[in-house]
């Protein structure tokens, strides 16, 4: 099943903006079971974040919307459900940077990708708090999380980037838990988003009300398995987030809806 929602017009004049119809970015995050995959799209740009598991079938994902190249795949962490997929993307699509973190805690993962990355000529960099990626015109992407010199692993240690323009935003969060979120608020007091990917698949420990309110996104994005092993979402996160975004019906999730599907338009505001 595939959900679809539009940022789209509510009070901008046609007349000043004829191209106000037309798509600038298109996010999917992309069904692939218990993990992560967004892919992001602009008219000349596709960038992942995270590949999902291994197995899952991100390569013919990509394949079947006719992607045979990315500007960059983002690796938040070290962790298998998002780093999994990336095996079967090197050597069979373009890519033309890869992007990890600071988490060292899993190398078998990173290590692996590094390796495969050496063998086709792929640049792996390192990003932390403050660096910038290419404009991916007209959106700005910028590395929120986590700090430099940081002694954190695991899902603490993910990637946190925030995709902007004047007026839309999406905030990837990874895996990342209370305590990062805590650390986000202190570091960035005007940070918000039109849509957030929920830290860590909708866990008990992920999601504060505090971080949730100050972000007060228009759609959350639970990425998660059907029946999977960890009972994610929880009831606890569910009930923070509808607390904030006032309705369940803003929250989606790919194992009720399949593949996540939102058009960003040039005009400002909300439909569906
Ligand atoms: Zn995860």
């Amino acid at each position: 099943m595939l959900a679809t929602f539009v940022l789209c017009a509510c009070k901008a004049p046609m007349t000043t903006r004829p191209e106000s119809s037309s798509p600038k970015a298109l996010l999917e995050c992309i069904d692939v079971g218990q993990g992560n995959a967004c892919l992001w799209r602009t008219g000349s740009h596709a960038v992942l974040f995270d590949a999902g598991p291994d197995s899952m079938g991100i390569l013919d994902s990509l394949k079947v919307r006719g992607i045979d190249s990315l500007d960059w795949l983002l690796l938040s962490h070290g962790h298998r459900d998002h780093v999994g997929g990336a095996w079967e993307l090197l050597g069979h699509i373009k890519i033309g940077c890869i992007h990890v973190g600071l988490d060292t805690t899993h190398p078998w993962g990173t290590d692996s990708v590094r390796t495969l990355a050496k063998r086709y000529g792929i640049r792996v960099d390192t990003l932390v708090r403050g660096d910038t990626l290419p404009d991916l015109s007209p959106w700005h992407v910028r590395v929120i999380w986590p700090p430099r010199l940081r002694e954190t692993g695991d899902n603490g240690a993910s990637l946190v980037v925030h995709v902007r323009d004047d007026v839309q935003s999406f905030l990837y969060t990874g895996d990342i838990g209370f305590a990062q979120e805590s650390e986000i608020l202190q570091l960035e007091p005007d940070l918000h988003t039109s849509i957030l990917q929920v830290p860590h698949h909708g866990s008990a420990t992920s999601s504060s009300l505090a971080f949730v309110g100050q972000l007060n996104p228009s759609l959350a994005f639970i990425l998660v398995g059907i029946h999977n092993e960890y009972g994610h979402p929880t009831l606890e996160a569910l009930q923070r987030l509808t607390a904030v975004l006032g309705d369940s019906s803003r929250i989606w999730r790919t194992d009720q809806r399949g593949t996540l599907r939102v058009v960003f338009t040039y005009d400002f505001g909300i439909g569906e």
